[in-house]
C-alpha cells in the first residue's frame, strides 16, 4: 500500500500541496479530483518522485521512498501528452523500460507481445507513433507503463486529448484493465463524471488540501462541505 504522510509542496509563493495524508490500499482506483490549480498534478508528481516534498514522507509497503529517484520506485507514470518516442516503433516504445534492465531480447519480445495483446495493439507493433490515432497512442503509453508490471499506475488526465467518443471508450477500457490487473491506480482528473464512473475512492482537493475522501456514493450523498456538494453537483 501507498501511504502519504502529511506531504507538502511549496513553490515560490504557492503552497501547491498542504499536508496531505492519504492511505491508498493495493488494488484501489483512487481518483484525485478537483478544480484547476488545486494541486492534483503536483501531488501525483510527488508520488512519482518527480518533485521533492517540502515536508512529509511517502511510504510504499512500509518503506520510506521519499528519497528514492523515480526509476527506483515501483510505479509507472502515464502523462497527458503520451511522450512516446517518435522515431521508435510501437514495439520498441513498449519494450523501452525493459531494455535498461539487461533482459534477453527474446524475453522482452515475449513480454511486449503479451502486453500488446491485452491492449489490442498486436497488429500495430511495427508502426511509428505518427501513424497511430490518439486512442492508439494512449494505449501504447499504457502498455509501456504496464510492461514492467509496476505496483501502481499514476495517471495525469490521460484521456484529456481524446474526443468525447474515444474518451468514453477508453474510460471503459481502463476500468476493465484495472479489474484485470488488480493493480493500484492513482488517477488525476478535474472531470467529476470521469471520477464518479471510474473511482473506487475519490480524494477531492481544494487549494492543496483534501476536502473529503470516500467512495463516489459517499461524496455525492453525504458531502462534507458546500464545496464538495457544489463540485459534484449533489442536490441541495
Ligand atoms: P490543472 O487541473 O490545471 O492541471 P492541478 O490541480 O494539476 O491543475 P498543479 O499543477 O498541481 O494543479 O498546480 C498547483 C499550484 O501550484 C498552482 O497554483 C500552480 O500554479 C502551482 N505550481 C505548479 N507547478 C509549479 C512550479 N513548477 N512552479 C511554481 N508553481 C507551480
Ligand atoms: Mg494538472
Amino acid at each position: 500500500r501507498l501511504y502519504l504522510d502529511a506531504i507538502s509542496k511549496r513553490f515560490a509563493g504557492t503552497d501547491a500541496v498542504r499536508a496531505v495524508t492519504l492511505d491508498i490500499a493495493h488494488g484501489e482506483f483512487l481518483v484525485l479530483l478537483g478544480p484547476s490549480g488545486c494541486g492534483k498534478s503536483t501531488l501525483l508528481r510527488l508520488i512519482a518522485g518527480l518533485e521533492e516534498p517540502t515536508a512529509g514522507r511517502i511510504l510504499l509497503d512500509g518503506n520510506d521512498i521519499s528519497d528514492e529517484p523515480p526509476q527506483r520506485r515501483d510505479l509507472a507514470m502515464v502523462f497527458q501528452s503520451y511522450a512516446l518516442y517518435p522515431h521508435l516503433t510501437v514495439e520498441k516504445n513498449i519494450g523501452f523500460p525493459l531494455r535498461s534492465r539487461r533482459q534477453p531480447r527474446r524475453q522482452i519480445a515475449d513480454r511486449v507481445a503479451e502486453v500488446a495483446t491485452v491492449l489490442g495493439l498486436g497488429e500495430l507493433l511495427d508502426r511509428r507513433p505518427a501513424a497511430l490515432s490518439g486512442g492508439q497512442r494512449q494505449r501504447v503509453a499504457l502498455a509501456r507503463a504496464m510492461v514492467r508490471d509496476p505496483g501502481a499506475f499514476l495517471m495525469d488526465e490521460p484521456l484529456s486529448n481524446l474526443d468525447a467518443k474515444l474518451r468514453s471508450a477508453t474510460r471503459a477500457e481502463l476500468i476493465a484493465l484495472h479489474r484485470r490487473l488488480g493493480a493500484t491506480f492513482v488517477y488525476v482528473t478535474h472531470d467529476q463524471v470521469e471520477a464518479m464512473t471510474m473511482a473506487t475512492r475519490i480524494a477531492l482537493l481544494n487549494g492543496g488540501r483534501i476536502e473529503q475522501v470516500g467512495t463516489p456514493e459517499e461524496l455525492y450523498d453525504r458531502p462534507r462541505s458546500t464545496f464538495v456538494a457544489g463540485f459534484l453537483g449533489s442536490p441541495p
